[in-house]
């Protein structure tokens, strides 16, 4: 259950800092998670911060089918297989990308743009392994009117 002793060395932490130093709050120590759909075809790694709290959004897709999300820079996001299972769904102004597996049908990542243009993914929280989202803050999204 412990990740104390996980070693960051991706980090862009000062090399010297202590790991838990006060002013370096755990959560910006970033973490690699797996992740992926139910019958594990499709399989990625993100790293990021462990996530302190998930956002409940209230669009007709999350909604509809139980996400808790949390997002990330593309660039942190690494897709370890099952591209060709992807299938795309896409729908209002068809900037996200809802992708899911063509086999298990499961929505584990989506991908998407930032404000500023640049690809952003949204996680599923719930598809990371062995990752327990019940401790999470839940933050109401409103993307129903986005
Ligand atoms: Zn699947």
């Amino acid at each position: 259950m412990s990740e104390s002793s996980t070693h960051s060395s991706t980090g862009d932490a000062p090399e010297n800092a202590p790991e838990n130093a006060p002013e370096n709050a755990p959560e910006n120590a970033p973490e690699r998670f797996q992740g992926g759909c139910h019958c594990g075809a499709v399989r990625y790694e993100i790293t990021m911060p462990r996530p302190a709290k998930a956002f409940d959004c209230n669009c007709s897709i999350c909604a509809s089918t139980g996400w808790l999300l949390g997002f990330a820079p593309a660039t942190q996001f690494r897709l370890l297989q099952g591209e060709e299972q992807l299938r795309d769904y896409q729908f209002n102004k068809r900037v996200i990308h809802h992708l899911f597996c063509g086999t298990c049908g499961i929505r584990s990542f989506a991908r998407g743009l930032g404000h500023d243009g640049s690809p952003w993914v949204s996680i599923n929280l719930r598809c990371l392994d062995d990752f327990d989202v019940s401790g999470l803050e839940i933050q109401r999204y409103d993307g129903a009117s986005a």
